[in-house]
């Protein structure tokens, strides 16, 4: 499968990415616009910073876009750095951890991590239905 965690991120990777939400969304940024930018509105390949850390507004039609926007981790209720921990361990894990667990460990509640989990499992299982940067981004977490 495709992208998100396409290689295996190192332990250090994935320690940075676990505890810092900035980290996460200059993942994104990387992923989304690594072969440079496109304005999803007019086109144009010219950007400044946006006002939300790594994202981008477009010169010409001041349209911003954050790095999440069009990735499974849009419109996240809860820190971006904790639901990158649910997403790699229900792509990568080598045990699979209830949503008790992820509770217990990222002091959320239960049925927020559900939530989370199957969006992640759903999106895993129909991958033919997703835009193509939310495939990229879950691409990109797999391998
Ligand atoms: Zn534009």
């Amino acid at each position: 499968m495709g992208k998100l965690f396409q290689k295996e991120l190192k332990e250090e990777q994935l320690i940075e990415l676990f505890s810092s939400d900035e980290k996460c969304y200059e993942f994104l940024a990387e992923l989304k616009w690594g072969m440079g930018f496109t304005c999803r509105k007019c086109g144009n390949t010219n950007y400044c910073p946006g006002k939300t850390p790594h994202s981008r507004r477009c010169t010409k039609c001041k349209a911003e876009e954050s790095s999440s926007a069009g990735t499974i981790f849009h419109n996240c209720k809860f820190p971006i750095s904790k639901a990158f921990y649910i997403a790699y361990n229900v792509c990568k894990g080598k045990e699979e951890l209830s949503t008790y667990e992820f509770a217990r460990r990222l002091s959320l509640r239960q049925m927020t991590c559900w939530n989370f989990k199957t969006k992640i499992q759903q999106a895993l299982t129909n991958m033919d239905s997703l835009t193509e940067t939310e495939k990229s981004s879950i691409q990109k977490i797999l391998s």
